[in-house]
């Protein structure tokens, strides 16, 4: 393989949206950082009520104590990726062996829990570097992002007054977290209600990313 070849195929390992044929109507929420105790099964209860299916990227620490919870996400139709062993930063600076891994063991550990492979790879604070990418390209393990994000472990999102028709687009991948701040949970329950809502109005869809979707869309 020579460099443009291996380059080629790092670009196609990341996904920030799930454009293409198969999301014409879907937009897919994902929530980050978890699980967490109480909340985690608040937003279930609430997705439910809502009929909003989404995906997970846990934390692998917290996916092990809340195994739990990590069986309603599956068996509530929710999707599941790795959001790294312990949401470590050290490992941007450390050695490109270091960084595979780190990414590797998280991803047999997490896969070996959920009893499927998780939905990719999102890096904490979605930090991109070179030996990140290579590492994931070793592994074949995509890297998936977003390209909507509303601040809400900083801002009150109940604030957000825009149409869905202005936030949203199909294939959208939102960036969410369920990380346990109790003061953010009433303004994303706010959130998740209004915009379940007329998200369904303009005709789409909230989704969980399936597999096949990390390997058809480029
Ligand atoms: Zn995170």
């Amino acid at each position: 393989m020579n460099l443009l070849d291996f380059s080629f195929s790092q670009k196609d390992l990341i996904y920030k949206n799930l454009k293409g044929a198969n999301s014409r109507s879907h937009i897919y929420f994902t929530f980050d950082d978890g699980p967490v105790d109480i909340y985690s099964e608040k937003l279930l209860d609430r997705l439910n009520a809502l009929n909003l299916k989404v995906t997970f990227y846990v934390v692998g620490i917290k996916a092990q104590r809340h195994k739990d919870i990590i069986q309603r996400f599956i068996s509530e139709g929710h999707s599941i990726g790795d959001h790294s062993w312990g949401h470590e930063f050290s490992y941007y600076f450390s050695s490109r062996s270091k960084i595979h891994q780190w990414i590797s063991y998280s991803w047999e550990k997490l896969s070996d829990l959920l009893g499927q492979r998780p939905k990719g790879f999102r890096s904490p604070a979605g930090v991109v570097t070179p030996p990140l990418l290579k590492a994931l390209g070793q592994l074949r393990i995509p890297l998936v992002l977003w390209n909507r994000r509303f601040f809400d472990t900083q801002f009150d999102i109940a604030k957000v007054n825009k149409t869905a028709s202005e936030l949203f687009q199909a294939g959208d991948i939102v960036l969410l977290h369920e990380n346990g701040y109790p003061h953010r949970f009433e303004s994303l329950n706010v959130f998740l209600s209004k915009y379940a809502g007329e998200i369904k109005k303009l005709g789409f869809e909230c989704a969980a990313i399936q597999d096949y979707q990390l390997s058809q869309v480029r």
